[in-house]
């Protein structure tokens, strides 16, 4: 199903032009607009899901496998010697688009792009706590 006034899901579906490097049934990668290096992809499903929690199961396995196939394309063609994953759930964790979508970025030595975090700490009490409170 599309979304009304989704602008992922017009993309997606062929109704707004992308720079697309992917299409099929279920998928359609395009190159994001506003790229934090070059190459840098979005993997969207046509179906409209807001988000992972309502992405069925079969598509989310089916968007790492297309993630594979996207790294080492551009592997090949561009020759980035790195790539991150990144894909973001909710407003508290940076999502602007509420169609799903992950992003694929390709990295080049030295490139200076920031997307890793400055890690925190945390004691073995605190951790032994989150552990309980997500599994038990
Ligand atoms: P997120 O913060 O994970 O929701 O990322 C949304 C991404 O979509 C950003 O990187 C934007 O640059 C990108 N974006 C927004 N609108 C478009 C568009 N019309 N075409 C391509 N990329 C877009
Ligand atoms: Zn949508």
């Amino acid at each position: 199903m599309k979304k009304e006034g989704c602008i992922f899901c017009k993309i997606a579906n062929g109704e707004i032009p992308s720079k697309t490097l992917y299409d099929d049934e279920k998928f359609r990668v395009i190159l994001d607009l506003g790229p934090i290096a070059k190459g840098h992809a979005l993997i969207l499903p046509k179906e409209h899901a807001d988000d992972l929690y309502e992405l069925p199961e079969e598509i989310a396995s089916d968007v790492l496998i297309l993630a594979k196939k996207m790294a080492e394309k551009m592997k090949e063609r561009l020759h980035c010697v790195g790539l991150n994953l990144v894909q973001n759930n909710g407003e508290a964790a940076g999502q602007t688009v509420h169609h799903f979508h992950m992003h694929v970025i390709p990295r080049y030595r030295n490139d200076g792009r920031k997307i890793n975090w400055v890690p925190g700490s945390a004691t073995e009490e605190e951790l032994e706590a989150v552990r309980k409170q997500i599994v038990e």
